[in-house]
């Protein structure tokens, strides 16, 4: 399963050979241990005059003891270059962004990161303004391209009014959390957020009940979030059982043999759980066909896990009032929703309407303090891609800006980072974990 050509390239021979034919070049990704330094060297902070986040920003880094750097100073290396933009109101000011990145495009370390923080253009105060704001978007994305190195680069739309609360955001992204998510644009919405005691276990407290949970992204959810503090109730089919059982021991949670698809799955879900805070609906299943090839049952049954058990289940859990105030629903989607893929037209419907699912429930969550996000990955390396033909797997591994497939802990990482006490304000966010992935971008 494992990756033998970024070994190879990662090696004394080869990172000769790599260099010499221009091959692709799969850096070693910086990835989260508790208690790693939030980065891996100073910070690089700049802001367009006028912007609002610099300086709350540049305060909270110097408390977590990170070392901060308004100049780029001769041959220094930057864990991150972090320009706040929200002072830029029309598009005269974007040379802000030249002034600040052409000096700085080689300071940055491998695994480095690059945050871009504005205002959502649907906030900005005049057309002009959300011109320019928009207009950021073509830089992060193309920084993330240009970088190289494990380099990742994000755009946070943070609205007036979220200043405190893109504290959870600006960790993760700086982090080796999002190791795997790169070129995204992020939405932190206005309010206040309740700070965990403990940001090495933002969860403490908290039940968390993730489906899918025996193997692959399932597994590595149940275990991320159980690291971050949470208690876990690891659900999957029957059929999976002692695969289930390992991990519930492993995270100390519980076991739920239960197939979402069964009649009576909301009901024995619902005597199950109770004070439930945070649901992962990361089941899903893949019937590969052309559509003209597909039987009507690969369609249904694809439909029905992947999407229709999201939709009971949310259901019930709001219905019966199962999911405590404050709660989080995360579901998983997947790049094939965005840009569509042969042979998984099924799969694909699926994993857009968990998209459209995330994005009209928003709104009607927000009033019960209820926030809904997805993650969607790219190329993940699991037994599902093992099992891809030798052609597309390479293709899925070499076609975004890390050279690689993600693992299952960047996935679960994302999904964390949304779970968190701190991400009150975020929903409605759709979150790539594809290395920044051609497809659909
Ligand atoms: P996987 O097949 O390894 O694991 C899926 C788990 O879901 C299995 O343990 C399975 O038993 C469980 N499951 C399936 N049907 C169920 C049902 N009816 N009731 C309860 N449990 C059920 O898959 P994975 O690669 O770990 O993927 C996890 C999620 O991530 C899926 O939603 C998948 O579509 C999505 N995803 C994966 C990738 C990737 O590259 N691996 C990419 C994009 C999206």
């Amino acid at each position: 399963m494992g990756d033998r050509y970024a070994n190879f390239a990662n090696s004394g021979l080869g990172r000769g050979v790599v260099k010499r034919l221009g091959l692709p070049d799969p850096p070693r990704l910086r990835r989260y241990q508790p208690g790693d330094p939030l980065t891996d060297g100073p910070v690089l902070l700049g802001a367009a005059p006028g912007g609002r986040l610099a300086d709350p920003l540049g305060k909270l880094l110097s408390a977590v003891g990170v070392e901060v750097a308004e100049t780029v100073g001769d041959g220094d290396r930057y864990g991150a270059l972090v320009f706040d933009a929200t002072g830029i109101t029309d598009s005269t000011g974007l040379r802000a962004l030249y002034d600040f990145f052409h000096p700085a495009a080689r300071s940055g370390r491998g695994s480095g990161r690059v945050v871009v923080l504005g205002t959502p253009p649907e906030a900005a105060a005049s057309p002009r303004e959300a011109t320019a704001q928009r207009a950021l978007e073509g830089l992060t994305r193309s920084i993330g391209k240009e970088f190289g190195r494990g380099i990742t680069s994000q755009l946070v739309y943070v609205e007036p009014g979220g200043e405190s609360a893109v504290e959870s955001t600006v960790r993760f992204l700086l982090s080796g959390r999002s190791a795997y998510v790169s070129g995204q644009v992020i939405r932190v919405g206005s309010g206040v957020t309740p700070t965990p005691a403990d940001w090495d276990r933002p969860l403490e407290g908290k039940t968390a009940l993730v489906t899918g949970a025996a193997r692959g992204i399932g597994a590595a959810i149940a275990r991320v979030l159980a690291r971050d503090g949470a208690e876990v109730i690891a659900l999957d089919v029957p059929g999976a059982g002692d695969a289930l059982a390992t991990v519930a021991n492993d995270v100390r949670g519980r076991a739920l043999q239960l197939d979402l698809t069964a009649a009576d799955a909301p009901a024995r879900l619902a005597d199950r759980l109770v004070g439930l805070d945070i649901i992962v609906h990361n089941a899903g299943i893949t019937r590969d066909k052309t559509i003209a090839r597909m039987d009507e049952s690969r369609w249904d049954s694809v439909i029905d896990v992947n999407l229709s058990s999201q939709e009971r289940i949310n259901d019930l859990l709001l219905e019966r009032g199962l999911l405590n105030a404050g709660g989080r629903i995360v579901g998983v989607a997947s790049i094939a929703g965005i840009a569509g893929n042969r042979g998984q037209t099924n799969y694909a419907t699926s994993k857009a309407g968990v998209i459209g699912l995330v994005q009209s429930m928003a709104p009607v969550l927000a009033k019960k303090g209820i926030t809904i996000n997805a993650v969607a990955p790219g190329f993940i390396e699991t037994a599902m891609t093992a099992k891809m033909p030798l052609f597309l797997r390479e293709g899925g591994r070499r076609m975004n800006s890390m050279s690689q497939g993600g693992l299952p802990v960047d996935v679960a990482e994302t999904i964390s980072w949304f779970a968190s006490p701190g991400s009150a304000t975020i929903t409605g966010n759709v979150v790539r974990v594809c290395g920044q992935s051609l497809l659909g971008a």
